[in-house]
């Protein structure tokens, strides 16, 4: 029955936002962000969970059959269980990247019921918004706001690449941007978070499983680098006369793949801005913005530090974007998970199953960040490549999310389970 579910629910997301190269275009508050938001409140309303809006706008949909509100719950001792993950895309992103965990969160509900399981604790299923960044530039904007680890002030003035602020985009949403900020009373609520995720490189494929358990997030970071020139004709201008802005761009290039290679990171320039931006023109400006991650935050500093002293030799500005040092999710839940994980995959060593340490950051990582145990499933990507229409994971191991994160909520949200807690944060 559950696999029904998954499945006509995949099927009902398979066109939102697609594009020609069978990827898909899904950023924040744009009409298809819009139509996802829909679709997670019907599918919410259909299984009659309690819909709740933060100030951010995430969505968080309750199921909570005990005495009183979600509220009196947390008050009694009773903080609860989340699952979930995003919907949002970057640009010609895959459709596992997000959606796969919303889709296995609302399935992991209904197998719940199925089994007759009523929770002892308030479920939530959740729908984060612009976890990509795609549009404005900040990753997981919406769990940092929720947090307080962006401020509304910085959020509400980024622009998209059309010059559309935050907050012109939050009202063409019909949201009103002055709401916007941290929402303690949300967080309150969420005593444990779980996030489900494709993987996003091919550990899984090496180690023969379908489902592995996160341990961190490597830090990580977005800069960008505004190099300036003077525009001039590409035909008359000599050589000599020129002020090419390019040039400065391209030595950051190179540079940022042998200082990565040399201190054991990855430093990627995936996005450009070129103006004047016409083949016959000297650019007189080019902002290319970099990423780097790595398992070492001393190792990404020192890279980060090379490359700006490289590119202030040119007189380029640099602005850090965005920082988040490594993120340790909770050991003792990771623990306990791993032995919730072998029980339920018959064996009797947690040993059996992976733990992985991943250079993408989720909400997870900032909810973790903020102090909510949370933890991370990843589901094995045959390919491991991500952010890509490439991005796969077989249906039978998408299934095997579902009972790993069945077998998960089940034990968290069991008072009955307490034991194993006690002694996991012994
Ligand atoms: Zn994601």
């Amino acid at each position: 029955m559950s696999s029904a579910a998954f499945d006509s629910m995949w099927s009902a997301l398979e066109q939102v936002g697609r594009v020609g190269s069978g990827g898909y275009r899904r950023f924040a508050w744009t009409p298809e962000d819009r139509t996802l938001r829909e679709w997670f409140a019907a599918e919410c309303a259909r299984r009659g969970l309690d819909l709740t809006v933060d100030r951010v706008g995430n969505q968080w949909a309750w199921w909570w059959d005990g005495p009183g509100t979600v509220d009196d719950a947390v008050a009694a001792g009773r903080p609860g269980v989340a699952i979930g993950s995003h919907l949002d895309s970057v640009p010609d992103g895959g459709a596992f990247d997000g959606p796969l965990g919303v889709v296995s969160a609302l399935a992991t509900v209904d197998r719940l019921r199925e089994a007759g399981v009523r929770p002892d604790v308030p479920l939530a299923v959740v729908n984060f918004v612009d976890e990509e960044g795609a549009r404005f530039g900040v990753a997981c904007a919406g769990s940092r706001v929720l947090t307080g680890q962006l401020t509304p002030e910085r959020a509400l003035a980024l622009r998209d690449a059309d010059g559309t602020t935050y907050a012109e985009a939050l009202r063409a949403a019909g949201r009103d941007p002055a709401e916007l900020g941290p929402d303690d009373e949300t967080l309150r609520r969420v005593g444990t978070f779980v996030e489900l995720h494709v993987e996003q490189g091919r550990a899984l494929v090496d180690l023969g499983a379908p489902v592995a358990v996160a341990s961190d997030i490597w830090p990580h970071g977005r800069w960008r680098f505004d190099f300036s020139g003077e525009a001039n004709h590409a035909g008359t201008t000599r050589l000599e006369d020129r002020r090419d802005a390019m040039l400065g761009y391209a030595d950051l290039v190179l540079g940022a793949r042998h200082v990565a290679t040399q201190r054991g990171c990855v430093a990627t320039v995936g996005k450009v801005a070129v103006t004047p931006g016409a083949v016959n023109a000297v650019p007189s400006r080019v902002t290319g913005w970099l990423d780097a991650r790595g398992p070492q935050e001393d190792q990404v500093r020192a890279l980060v530090d090379e490359l700006t002293g490289r590119a202030g030799e040119t007189g380029a500005q640099v602005v850090r974007e965005s920082w988040t040092p490594t993120t340790r999710f909770d050991a003792a839940l990771g623990d306990r998970l791993r032995q919730v994980l072998a029980r339920a995959g018959g064996a009797a060593e947690p040993l059996s199953v992976p733990v992985l340490g991943t250079g993408a950051g989720h909400d997870a990582g900032i909810l973790a960040t903020a102090g909510v145990p949370s933890a991370m499933l990843f589901v094995r990507n045959p390919t491991g490549v991500s952010h890509s229409p490439a991005e796969h994971a077989e249906r039978a191991d998408c299934h095997a999310g579902v009972e790993a994160l069945v077998a998960c909520v089940r034990d968290l949200t069991s008072l009955r389970a307490a034991p194993a807690a006690d002694g996991a944060d012994a």
